[in-house]
Formats: C-alpha cells, structure tokens, sequence
C-alpha cells in the first residue's frame, strides 16, 4: 500500500519511476547497500568508481522515501550553525562546513559527469529573521558570526521574497535541484556498473556470516552498508536519537520567490521557488515537525498554507506531505563503520540529509577500501560524547520514560467504537482492554494491540496522516497496523472486538 504522507510529494506526483526487477535469486557481490535514496546511491558510485561490484535494492522505489520528500536544498552550513560552533567549537565546525561544501561539489560533479536531469543549479542561500525585535536581532547576529567563524561569505542582502526581512545576509554557491529526479536518473546511468533491484527488503543481516536476507532470497557480501535513513537495528544510535514528523505543502503561486534557498529562522520556514513540468510557478514550504507519537491538533500542514496564503497569491489546490526525521544527541549525524567491521551505518542527519548523503558516501567508500579519514572520529556512530550529547540523551530518554510509564497507565479514551467517526482512530476500552480501534471509510472497524512491536510502547493516532505512531522511538503504523516505518519490524498485532 502507499503510504498516506508519501502521495502528495511534488517531485513524485507527476514522476515517471522506472522500474527494476526486485531481486528473486540469491546473489553475491563485494558491498550490499540497502536502500536506494540519496545516501545509498552516492555510496553505489562512489564505491562502483573503486571498481567493486555492488548490490543494491530497496524496499521501495528508487529515490522514493525521504529523498523524494525533501525540499532539495544542497547546502554547506547545518541548522543552528551557532549551536554546532558551541557545542564542537570552531575548528571542527569549520573542518564539518569543508566536508559538506565537498559534498555539494562532489554531487555537482555527478551531474555534468552523467549529464543528469534533475534541474541542478547552483543557488544563493538567504538566511534571515522576519523580526527586528531584540531577541531576533542577538539570535540573528549569532547565527551570523558562526556562519563567519567557519568560514562561510556572508553577503548583507536580501532579496526576493514578497515580505521584508528584519535582517539578513547570503551565502553564494549553494544548489537545488529535484531530488526524485536526481536519483531516477542516476540509478540508470549506473545500471550496468551496480545491480539496482527495487522492491527488495532486507530483513535481515547476519554480519559475522556476511549474509542478508530478503524474505525470497539471500545476499553474500563482504560489506553491508545501511544508507536506510533509520537506525534500523542499531541500539545504541537509536537511543540517542530524537524523532520527528517534518511537514511540507507545495502550493501553486503567481508570485515565485526568487531562485535560492529562503531559511527564516524565526519563523522556522525554508521555502523555495520551483518550476512544474506543466509550467505552473510552485512554492515549497516547510518548517512544521513535531515530536513523533504527539500529533498537535491543528493540522501542520494547514498552518503552511496558512503561511503561504498570507505572503504569496495562492492559485490551486495544495499538495501536503511529511516525513520522520532523526535528530542525533550531540547535533552530527551517525556515520562510519559500527560495532561489527562489515557494516556501515549512516543515519541522524537531521533536517540537512541530502549533503550528509554526500559525506556518508565519501566516508563509507573510503572505509571499505580501508583508509581512514579525518572524518571517521568525529561522525563515527561508535563515538560517545558525554558532554556534547548530555542534553539530547536526557531530552529523548525522558520523553522515552514519560511514554513507556505514563502512556501505559493512561486511561483509554471514554469513547465507544460504535462512536468513532469514519476515518478516525483511537485508543478505546474493549472488553477492559485497552486496544487501537480505526473506522475506515467504508465503516469497517478495525481493531490492534495499541503496543509497538519494538520495545511495547503505547502507540498514538495522527489524525492528520491516519497512521498509529509511536512516540518512544518512532515507528509508525497504518491506520489497520501495517508495518510503515521502524525500528519496529512487524505491524500491530490485531485483535477482534
Ligand atoms: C519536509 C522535508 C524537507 C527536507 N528538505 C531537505 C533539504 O532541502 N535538504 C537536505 O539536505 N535535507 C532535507 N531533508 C532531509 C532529507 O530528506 C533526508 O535526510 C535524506 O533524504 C535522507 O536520505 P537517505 O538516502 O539517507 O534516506 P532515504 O531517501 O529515506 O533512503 C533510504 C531508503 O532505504 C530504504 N529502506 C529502508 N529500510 C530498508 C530495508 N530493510 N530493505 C531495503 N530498503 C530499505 C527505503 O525504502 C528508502 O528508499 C528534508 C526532510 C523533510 C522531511
């Protein structure tokens, strides 16, 4: 099935994805990369262009999940730069900015190399603050002088929106393009070179045996690399990390703001403009999340069109999608090698993945042909970083705490089945038991166990993309309990009424 949030992404409504055979017949090959978005496909490359033979397949489309929701932006600075200049101080911030902005180039490079039609160009990124108010100005000033501690040219400008800024300067050099677009067209130019099978899930991997298995078949590899978004399996990462629903809405306009990036910090809101293929202007704008599993009650993706109604002349139907973001301890994200030599992880990257995607390849291909780099102690995921992580860990595992204790003595809610509206989900008393109850449409009930498969947290309904999500570590479900996202590895478990 699709999933609710995937439909509504601008860069797949229209997207002709081509299709490769799944993967039927056991195989063998040098490295095994599961998952075929922008951090498995740049580590495809990279590691092809070393001459290995490589193995990829995904559960899905090419391209299909989180590259394919984001908004495309390729930049060199992270979100908060301030707080990554605090937290690792300047020189690793700098050395941090370096690698990205390599990322950046090493993705352009792609693009001539291969001649890719994904609308790559190189763009100015604004960064600005709507305010003028004193704490918008010390917050502004702050982030300024760290974009300029690690070595970004900050130009005092601004331009092309249809609102004034309070302040704020440019960074030149950056890129958009069409991330679905990008990884359509680079899976096929490395067809022939890698083996790309779609459809294919990984449900297991048995390091030490150096085997993966797919419910079909399975794969001998020397190398297994993880570019899955998630920490999948990984414990120790997940724990550190915080998870959350990020919103975008892609609105039809007369008025396209001008070509760039377009961050608003306080109004948390990067937007872009973008030209349909039906010639129609297009606004991307996002900025809501949420804490998984605590879904507000006004829909985030109204509060977007809310925004983009105000400042920009709205002409059409919107599109709304969302996807889950993993947000490391200590602000890096988790990649290099883990705690079993032959696989190599790649997650926690936040709300800036499309440039880490550009790190992790370069880091992990450097890895398997045995090289070290500057990077690996900094990013690696067996790092362990007491005073840098020391907030985020109690943030997440307070909240971890507060959901697995006070989720499961919460009362069930006072309503009845026979009450819930179509298309509404919720956790009910049957029977004195407390069970996830959803009414499709059609008035079917369906009824599951409300505890994640994972570690038996008390999952939540979303109402604004009906799924079951939980709010300990992030999986997510189908309103009738379908398996969506993990770490969970299997769906609800259903129960009768
Ligand atoms: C609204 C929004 C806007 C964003 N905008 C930006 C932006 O402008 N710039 C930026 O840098 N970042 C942005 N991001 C973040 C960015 O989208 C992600 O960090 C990035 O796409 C991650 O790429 P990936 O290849 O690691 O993951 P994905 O693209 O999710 O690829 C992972 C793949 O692994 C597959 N997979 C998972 N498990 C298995 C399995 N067991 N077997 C087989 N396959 C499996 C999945 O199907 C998937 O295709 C944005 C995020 C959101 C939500």
């Amino acid at each position: 099935m699709t999933e609710p949030s995937l439909r509504g992404s601008l860069w797949l409504h229209d997207a002709d994805l081509r299709r490769y055979r799944p993967l039927t017949a056991s195989t063998r090959a040098d490295v095994l990369v599961v998952g075929a978005g922008m951090t498995g496909l740049l580590t495809a490359a990279r590691l092809a262009d070393n001459g290995l033979d490589v193995v990829v397949v995904d559960a899905g489309p090419v391209g299909g999940r989180n590259t394919a929701l984001s908004t495309g932006n390729l930049y060199a600075p992270v979100s908060r730069m301030a707080d990554l200049v605090a937290r690792w101080g300047g020189d690793t911030a700098t050395r941090v900015v370096q690698w990205r902005q390599q990322a950046v180039r090493s993705i352009e490079s792609l693009v001539h190399r291969y001649d890719l039609r994904c609308g790559f160009q190189r763009v100015t990124m604004q960064y600005g603050v709507q305010e003028r108010s004193r704490d918008a100005t010390a917050a502004f000033e702050r982030e300024l002088q760290a974009y300029q501690r690690v070595g970004l040219s900050c130009d005092h400008r601004q331009s092309g929106l249809p609102f004034a800024l309070g302040h704020a300067f440019q960074i030149p050099d950056q890129a958009q393009l069409d991330p679905a677009a990008f990884c359509q067209e680079l899976a096929q130019h490395l067809v022939g070179r890698v083996r790309v099978h779609d459809w294919t899930q990984i449900v297991d991997i048995d390091a030490a045996a150096g085997i993966a298995r797919t419910p079909d078949c399975s794969i001998r590899a020397r190398h297994f690399v993880l570019a899955t978004h998630s920490p999948a399996g990984f414990n120790l990462v997940q724990a550190e990390m915080e998870v959350y629903r990020e919103y975008a809405v892609a609105v039809p306009v007369r008025d396209m703001p001008a070509p760039g990036v377009h961050w608003i910090a306080d109004r948390q809101r990067s937007l872009r403009g973008v030209r349909g293929t039906d010639g129609r202007h297009w606004l991307v704008l996002v900025g809501e999340t949420h804490r998984t599993g605590e879904t507000p009650a006004t829909d985030p993706a109204q509060r977007l069109i809310d925004d983009a109604q105000r400042n920009f002349r709205v002409e059409g139907e919107p599109m709304c999608w969302s996807a889950q973001q993993f947000r490391s301890a200590d602000q890096l994200p988790y990649i290099g090698g883990s705690a079993h030599d032959n696989v190599w992880v790649a997650t926690g990257y936040g709300p800036d993945g499309l440039t880490w995607a550009g790190v992790a390849a370069r880091m992990i291909a450097e890895g398997i042909q045995g090289s070290s780099n500057e990077m690996d102690g900094v990013l690696s995921p067996m790092r362990f970083t007491p005073v840098r992580s020391a907030a985020g860990w109690l943030r997440t595992n307070a909240t971890v705490a507060r959901h697995m204790v006070g989720d499961r003595l919460a009362a069930a809610s006072a309503g009845t089945a026979q009450t819930l509206a179509p298309g509404c989900g919720a956790l009910l008393a049957v029977d004195g038991k407390r069970t996830a109850v959803y009414r499709d449409d059609a008035g079917t009930l369906h009824a599951m166990s409300p505890l994640c498969p994972h570690l038996k947290c008390v999952v939540q309904w979303n109402g604004h993309e009906r799924t079951w999500d939980c709010p300990c570590h992030g999986s997510r479900f189908s309103a009738t309990g379908q398996l969506l996202e993990g770490p969970a590895k299997q769906g609800l478990t259903p129960q009768t009424l």
